[in-house]
């Protein structure tokens, strides 16, 4: 069920918060331990559904706008007094000390946290394959990855352990799994979303990111979560950017010659069958040309890479988690950090660590940063001409367990969903059709992006031509 039907029933009185946490256990208990979508399940939810069944009988519709809604978050964002391991052994131990600014505002609206969802380690990854906490599968074809690295939550809602999750996105963690899992994912625009208290991977790129079986769903959810927030200075306020109204008719740009690139061939078809749908809706759809889009991954697998080795000298083996005693304080460091971190950071870390040493600057770091802002004017110039780009979220549909063991293979796939993030605009995955492969059914999602701050343009196509 969605947020919005369940809300419906809470209200009558015919289904309850206990009768919702009951139903999601039960999903729990009977595939979760194949499927891997949880780290943790939280006991305390059931005195919250009792608590929140109660307030629905005193409230009614006055109740609080997530009131009861069993909720996944990633392992990479806080909750006061529960582990937030970010898939890292390095934080296998740690307890968080103050909730995320998300969690309070989910708090607030009384959503009820179900557990903590597996992840990439550190959120790197696209298949939840390097958690040091074994990977998640998909719930739709267990053989295959549920995308990553917010795998864990896409997978928990697309088999009925939630009815919303929340993930992160630097480069399409939210998107992607949400088009292998067959659900909505939505990454806002870039300080739109508080990050205080997410586990930092790339702070120029990182967004908490909604999982939803619905785009209005998705939006209800935004609309709690967004805002500014003194604990995150990069949060926007509300005037920060041109206005970016709502339409009845919709003008979309398709980027064909960038999507020629890779493409899985019946991906392409089911994103042939979303335009005819969009244009049946009564939208208009139009080529455009981004040649810059194609300098998105090159210049992502240096920014962030540089953003991780940053953000992650913090893990010292003195002041987090994980802590390996040496002889002296370099050898702690040393032993704590060959222990505690999995092959891909280690292999961003040197890669951050090198595209920032004295000398390489200008060639590597300044250059990547110069294409992002190329890529910047170029959607700005393009956003002059239409309301929203569409692209397929990912050039192929769910691989297989196993299938990307080759780092660069898998940075390949992340093509439609990193220049967004380098952009700082938000973008939305929708569940467009599906595609067979082996005897099995697999989703595709269909990406729409807008300019800065059309969050809610995104929501208002979004329910007009998929939620119908
Ligand atoms: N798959 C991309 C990466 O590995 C994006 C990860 C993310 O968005 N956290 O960096």
């Amino acid at each position: 069920m969605t947020i919005a039907e369940l809300r419906q029933k809470f209200i009558e009185g015919t289904y309850t918060p206990i009768d919702a946490l009951k139903r999601v256990r039960l999903v729990i208990d009977e595939k979760d331990s194949d499927i891997h979508a949880y780290l943790r399940t939280y006991d305390d939810a059931e005195a919250e559904a009792i608590y929140a069944t109660k307030r629905y009988e005193a409230e009614g519709s006055a109740a609080p706008p997530l009131l009861g809604m069993p909720f996944a978050i990633k392992d990479n964002i806080l909750i006061k007094g529960k582990p937030a391991t970010a898939g890292s052994k390095m934080l296998e131990n740690y307890v968080a000390t103050y909730d995320a600014t998300v969690i309070e505002r989910l708090k607030e609206a009384g959503a009820i946290f179900v557990g903590a969802t597996n992840m990439d380690e550190f959120a790197m990854g696209s298949s939840t394959e390097s958690s040091a906490f074994g990977p998640t599968k998909n719930p739709l074809d267990s053989t295959r990855v549920p995308g990553g690295s917010s795998g864990g939550s896409a997978a928990a809602l697309a088999m009925g352990a939630c009815v919303a999750a929340l993930g992160t996105d630097t480069g399409g963690s939210v998107r992607q799994p949400a088009s292998f899992c067959g659900v909505v994912g939505f990454k806002p625009t870039y300080g739109a979303v508080s990050r205080n208290g997410l586990i930092a991977m790339g702070s120029s790129l990182d967004q908490a990111g909604i999982f939803a079986h619905t785009v209005a769903d998705t939006e209800t959810i935004f609309n709690v979560i967004k805002g500014q927030d003194p604990f995150d200075a990069t949060t926007v306020r509300e005037d920060t950017y041109p206005e970016v109204p709502r339409k009845e008719m919709y003008r979309i740009g398709v980027p064909r010659d960038f999507l020629r690139e890779g493409m899985d061939e019946d991906v392409c078809k089911v994103f042939d069958a979303n335009i005819e749908k969009i244009i049946a809706a009564g939208h208009e759809v139009v080529d455009i040309s981004l040649p810059m889009m194609e300098r998105g991954l090159a210049a992502y697998y240096i920014v962030m890479p540089a953003e991780v080795s940053s953000n992650l000298a913090r893990y010292d083996g003195v002041r987090y988690g994980l802590h390996i005693d040496g002889q002296n304080i370099l050898e702690d460091y040393l032993k704590t950090r060959a222990e505690g971190f999995g092959t891909e950071v280690k292999r961003r870390i040197l890669l951050g660590t090198y595209v920032l040493s004295a000398g390489y600057y200008d060639a590597y770091y300044g250059k990547a940063e110069q294409v992002r802002q190329m890529m910047r004017d170029e959607l700005a110039g393009v956003f002059q001409n239409v309301d929203l780009i569409m692209t397929p979220t990912s050039p192929v549909p769910a691989f297989t367990l196993g299938e990307k063991s080759d780092p660069l293979s898998m940075y390949l796939a992340d093509i439609y969903t990193v220049p967004v993030n380098l952009a700082g605009v938000p973008a939305i995955s929708i569940p467009g059709g599906t595609v067979d492969r082996d005897g099995a059914t697999l989703p595709v999602g269909v990406q729409f992006i807008a300019p800065h701050a059309g969050d809610a343009r995104l929501f208002d196509f979004g329910t007009k031509v998929y939620d119908a």
